[in-house]
């Protein structure tokens, strides 16, 4: 398999060109000013353009839409939150982190009602996702799974257990031994949605200022190098780049996950592997692996694994990792032996954002009008539609069930600073990946890493 494109396979299926966006280049004022373009702003922008017409906003974007994790992804739109029900359950009560759960079921259907709306084509199709799992210490994590998810009284067919028989009627996985399906996705591609929803929220009123990097952000004001934007409330919706802003250097980590994606495979192929729904599809490993069958028949697939780079930076060169590509090639032909033979046609990554604590959040300061929302690790594409519409309540006004969701107005602490954080990530990703190895050989290992569960505070 030789690698082709080095960029996201999304990208080829938008047209950025014939969209001139102008740069913040003069002083504004406005309602709402919004700093990033990818779904967490974008989908803040529509909904309080829903809520209150009359709002002026200005979307305010280093680089231009979709160019960050947005328009990069997996393109999964699951109900998965970064923090799990029993972490949720432990900080916030189970009753919270059930209302959690719910409300991360919802945005499925509240995207899908959206895109129908808005008329947005995304190649959505809703037809959940189903994990493998390939030696023995996986299928105990597969019960064990689906066993907390009906201890903890979420609904049953939320999770089921699957036989090796029954995954075989999702997908033939080489050397499934079982595994878990849920309905709870849609694949997606996530450039198409990103994109389309800037036209949406343009054609609302809202202005987009692309090339335009934010320096600063303080008490009602956005500043660039060039212009700066006053406002009555700002949202910072920067994700893994918000180390760039001087005031957010250590809210969030930048961890890079990796992607490739195959030519269009046959139809022979597919009438042998399934996933004839688009089930987004994984497997129990440790290191975070995701694939789906996009609408023209490739497999997209990507997976962690890449090192956490010196000083949060953030640079094009940290998209490309040859290790990581040639694993997540390995990877694909061990799940799929069949893709052998076929083209990688794309190979890319980019920066998602993590929380010290891993727990996502939204939330508002009244007294600063500044808002924010993040920490959504590789689970951004649905949360951020939560985060949109909680911080329209919270902008407006309005209190709402959303406003009284557990990761409302949580604050993460800051990061360790250097040459600490360095130190902690790329350990406890080196364990993560000997445990993958170790389990490999059907060998135990302890269920979070001790290493890992330290950091992710589990
Ligand atoms: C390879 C990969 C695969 C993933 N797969 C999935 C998946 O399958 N499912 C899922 O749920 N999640 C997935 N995620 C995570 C998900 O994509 C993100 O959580 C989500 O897109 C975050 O959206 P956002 O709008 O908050 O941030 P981003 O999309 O990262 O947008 C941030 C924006 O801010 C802009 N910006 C940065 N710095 C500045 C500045 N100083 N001034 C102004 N603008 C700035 C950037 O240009 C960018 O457009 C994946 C992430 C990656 C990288």
């Amino acid at each position: 398999m030789n690698a082709t494109v080095s960029g996201p396979l999304w990208s080829d299926t938008v047209a950025f060109g014939n969209i001139a966006r102008p740069n913040l280049i003069q002083d504004i004022e406005v309602d709402v000013a919004i700093v990033g373009a990818g779904f967490t702003g974008l989908w803040s922008a529509y909904y309080l353009k829903k809520q209150a017409p009359h709002l002026t906003i200005a979307v305010i974007d280093a680089n231009h839409v979709g160019f960050g994790a947005s328009g990069r992804n997996g393109g999964w739109c699951s109900a998965l939150f970064p923090a799990s029900f029993n972490k949720l359950a432990k900080l916030f009560g189970p009753d919270q982190a059930k209302r959690m759960h719910t409300a991360m079921v919802g945005n499925i259907t509240e995207i899908a009602r959206v895109i129908a709306l808005e008329n947005i084509d995304c190649d959505w199709s809703h037809g959940g996702t189903v994990i493998a799992a390939r030696n023995r210490v996986q299928l105990d994590r597969a019960r064990d799974e689906v066993k907390e998810h009906s201890a903890s009284g979420l609904p049953a067919n939320d999770l089921e257990f699957l036989s090796a028989d029954e995954i075989a009627n999702h997908a033939n996985f080489a050397g499934a031994l079982g595994g878990t399906f849920t309905p709870n996705c849609a694949a997606l591609n996530p450039a198409k949605l990103v994109h389309g929803l800037a036209q949406v929220v343009e054609g609302l009123g809202t202005q987009i200022f692309e090339k335009s990097p934010v320096l600063q952000i303080t008490k009602h004001k956005v500043s660039t190098a060039k212009a700066s934007v006053n406002a009555k409330f700002i949202v910072r919706a920067t994700e893994g780049y918000s180390p760039t802003i001087k005031q957010t250097r250590r809210a969030v980590v930048p961890v890079y996950s990796l992607m490739i994606a195959t030519e269009p495979l046959s139809a022979s192929f597919w009438q042998k592997t399934g996933l004839a729904r688009r089930q987004t599809f994984s497997d129990f490993r440790n290191l975070v692996i995701y694939g789906q069958r996009t609408a023209d028949n490739r497999i997209a697939f990507g997976g962690r694994g890449a090192p956490y780079h010196f000083g949060s930076q953030i640079t094009p060169q940290n998209d490309l990792v040859p290790e990581v590509h040639s694993l997540l090639e390995k990877t694909l032909l061990e799940l799929f032996p069949d893709v052998a033979g076929s083209k990688i046609t794309h190979t890319w990554g980019g920066a998602l954002g993590i929380a010290r604590d891993w727990m996502a959040s939204c939330g508002l300061d009244p007294e600063t009008g500044i808002a924010w929302a993040g920490g959504y690790v590789g689970d951004g594409v649905s949360t951020s539609n939560l985060a949109g519409r909680t911080l329209a309540d919270l902008i407006c006004g309005q209190s709402s069930d959303l406003t009284t969701l557990p990761w409302v107005n949580h604050r993460s602490p800051n990061w360790e600073v250097e040459p600490f954080r360095w130190i902690g990530i790329n350990s406890a990703l080196v364990a993560v990946k000997h445990a993958d190895a170790v389990e490999a050989k059907h060998e135990r290992t302890s269920k979070v890493n001790p290493l890992l569960g330290r950091l992710i505070g589990e």
